[in-house]
Order: structure tokens, then sequence, then C-alpha cells
């Protein structure tokens, strides 16, 4: 199990089973609630538990551009990612307190990445969304 928390620990969440991917998301919205980038672990909805704190999960959907909503803890301001998404759930990798074992396999909008960071590392880049193939 994984587990994960705000800065504040008002809300807590653990993760079952094995993510299916963990990647680094360079879209404005990471850039801007996150810094820069955020990582981002992807696996089955079915598998997050939110374990304390869910009624104070603060959601975020500035326009209608945006196909899902962004949460973070109202308390510490700590961004969540976008937790639960049909039948996924994408969780901020800077909130999690275990190893999540997997390690990042590429860069997502990239299209979106500001100039004056350049990624230097190997891993593939993709200018919009990528979810590998299990
Ligand atoms: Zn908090
Ligand atoms: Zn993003």
């Amino acid at each position: 199990m994984i587990t994960g928390s705000c800065l504040c620990g008002t809300i807590k969440f653990e993760i079952t089973g094995e993510p299916s991917s963990l990647s680094y998301c360079h879209c404005s919205r990471c850039r801007k609630a996150a810094g820069v980038f955020s990582a981002v672990l992807i696996g089955k909805a079915d598998d997050l538990h939110i374990s304390q704190g869910a009624e104070q999960i603060a959601k975020i959907n500035p326009g209608p551009d945006w196909k899902h909503e962004r949460c973070f803890c109202p308390h510490c301001g700590t961004s969540l990612g976008d937790l639960t998404i049909g039948d996924i759930y994408v969780v901020a990798a800077s909130a999690l307190d275990d190893d999540p074992k997997i390690r990042p396999m590429a860069h997502i909008h990239t299209a979106s990445k500001p100039d004056w960071y350049e990624i230097n590392d190997g891993l593939p880049q993709f200018e919009g969304d990528y979810i590998p193939e299990k």
C-alpha cells in the first residue's frame, strides 16, 4: 500500500494495487498549481481511497476548457492532483509519503512547458497526453 497526505495532515489517502504510470506533467495547470511541473501517478480509480478529510478537499475548475477538476487542501494548499477521473486516479506524486516503486517513464504535455525550463534527462517526451498500455 502507498500512503499520501497533504502538508498539514488534514487529508490522507491510500493507494492499493499497482500504479500504471508515473510521468512528469508540464501542462499549464501543473506549472501554476505545483511549480514548473508535477509528477503524476496514475492507476485504477478503485485503488484510491481517501482515508481522512475527503469532505474537506477543495476543487477548482476555472473554465469550460478543463476536462476535470483539480484538487487541493484548502488549509495548506497542497496539490493533490485530479484524484478520480472516470475509471482512473491521477494523484500528485509529491503528496506521497511512500515510495510508489514505479519510476517516471515520460514527460507529458511538453507543448505547455515554459521555454526557460529545459528537460535534461533521456525520458521520452510527449506534447500531449500519454497513457501507456498496461
Ligand atoms: Zn493540508
Ligand atoms: Zn499537468
